[in-house]
């Protein structure tokens, strides 16, 4: 994100106590092994918000058909959910907010369901056995609504004049579709959305077909790369649709109808494939199978939005006329935050600390300020009093985050050396990519990459309150 104004499978589910009157000439049956089937958690227990996500299952799949009239605001269908287990599961949670499921099934047998604040209740007929892949359908319907958050911003879904928009950081998907919603959990997404004609959606992935029928339009959008709940998108609307292709890959990029067809907005975005290439020299091929970039012209959106392979922009952003930096931000993340997520929200530096840096890397390549200039401005004038390493749940979107984790990235650097910092970024997105990591593996994989130890770098960087030495 970047904020304007700164910078099924062969196991049976076996029941427990399930004996039968025998014959007495008939050996006795060895009695079967006893489940003890226990409740998932209600909360991934991420150490900042314990809350968000649920446990006891790993989503692989989320696949949406659903319809939304832009005239009433109501949003209904189904999302089709293939999970396995991760223990055995008398019940599990669904994020969902605001809206109101049904019908539930798993495994094609009725299920019962509860809402429980913004989280669903699923109470299957029978226990699900740990490492059994199963399928949830949740049929569901209402009036979408953001998700407040009075210490980071609301997040989710927005009523807009001509249609809506999803989009939020560090939670929203739980505006529009029930969902496992914390990074830990990567899932592919394929959304069927119907609208009537005449009005477009963008999301996350490869366009798909657009049948027609009775005045509405289907529009089908698949994203095959594992992907964090919060960088699920949708935007429906008047958009101007430029679709084309660039190394071979689908490259779709939306520009309101409000907004002129050739205005800053869309002179930035069309720079898009450019910018991609360039930090494709930098941080190794790019993650994704295909590309983009909407802009959104809606007040409420102050910020861009790094979603999956078609980042999400403010048009706050282009007030001024053309902005590269925000672009070559966005796209940084498509490596550092989305193909290589978070497990824990704590190490968000690990994906604005490279988008940072991959923007002061932009700008020495345009010719512009070198990364060193923007490192030492930036060194100048720094309150070292807050760390990136443990910016606390408030400042998760903080400046330490952002500034000194571009800074750390800048030193590390010069520390380690050109020839071994470049090894460490290509190998890490590499190693890393479509998973999930945390700050200690990045030090080991530093330390791996410069045979250094850097302990004491790293204590200095990330979590010293004292201004540290320029390497
Ligand atoms: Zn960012």
């Amino acid at each position: 994100m970047r904020r304007r104004g700164i910078g099924a499978l062969a196991v049976l589910a076996l029941m427990a106590g399930c004996t039968t009157g025998s014959d007495p000439d008939t050996p006795e049956p060895s009695p079967s092994p006893s489940v003890d089937f226990q409740p998932g958690a209600d909360g991934a227990g991420d150490p900042y918000f314990p809350k968000y996500g649920n446990g006891g299952y790993d989503v692989a799949g989320y696949d949406l058909a659903l319809r939304y009239d832009p005239k009433t605001g109501k949003l209904a269908g189904t999302a089709t959910i293939t999970a396995t287990a991760t223990q055995d599961l008398s019940r599990f949670n669904l994020d969902l907010a605001h809206l109101k499921a049904t019908e539930v099934a798993v495994d094609g047998t009725a299920a019962t369901s509860k809402a429980e604040g913004n989280e669903l209740v699923i109470t299957p007929g029978s226990g699900i056995v740990s490492g059994r892949t199963f399928t949830a359908l949740v049929r569901y319907e209402g009036t979408p609504s953001l998700l407040e958050n009075k210490a980071l911003g609301n997040g989710g879904w927005i009523r807009t004049p001509d249609g809506a928009l999803a989009l939020g950081q560090p939670e929203s998907a739980s505006t529009w579709f029930p969902v496992n919603d914390h990074p830990s959990d990567k899932a592919t997404l394929k959304l069927a959305m119907t609208v009537p004609d005449g009005v477009e959606v963008l999301s996350n992935g490869v366009p798909g077909e657009r049948p027609s029928k009775d005045g509405w339009t289907t529009w089908n959008w698949s994203e095959s790369s594992p992907m964090a709940s919060y960088l699920a998108t949708v935007v429906i609307g008047q958009y101007r649709i430029t679709t084309s292709k660039h190394n071979g890959l689908p490259m779709v990029i939306a520009i309101p109808e409000s907004l002129p067809a050739n205005g800053p907005s869309a002179k930035s975005l069309a720079r898009t494939g450019e910018i991609t290439d360039y930090l494709a020299t930098q941080f190794g091929p790019y993650p994704f199978t295909s590309n983009g970039g909407v802009v959104v012209d809606e007040d409420k959106i102050q910020y861009a939005l790094e979603t999956q392979s078609r980042p999400v922009y403010g048009q706050t952003f282009f007030t001024n006329g053309e902005n590269l930096g925000v672009v070559a931000h966005e796209l940084a993340h498509q490596w550092f935050g989305d193909s290589v997520a978070l497990d824990r929200w704590q190490d968000i530096w690990l994906n604005e600390g490279f988008a940072t840096y991959a923007e002061w890397l932009w700008s020495e390549h345009s010719g512009d300020a070198t990364a060193d200039e923007l490192f030492t401005t930036s060194y100048n004038t720094f309150n070292w009093a807050e760390i990136p390493g443990d910016p606390k749940p408030a400042r998760i979107f903080g400046s330490a985050v952002y500034q000194r984790g571009g800074m750390t990235v800048h030193a590390l650097r010069e520390t380690i050396g050109d020839e071994a910092f470049f090894k460490l970024v290509r190998s890490w997105t590499a190693d890393h990519r479509d998973g999930n990591v945390t700050t200690d593996e990045f030090i080991k994989a530093a330390e791996a990459a410069s045979k250094k130890d850097l302990t004491k770098f790293f204590q200095d960087w990330l979590y010293g309150t004292e201004k540290p030495p320029v390497p």
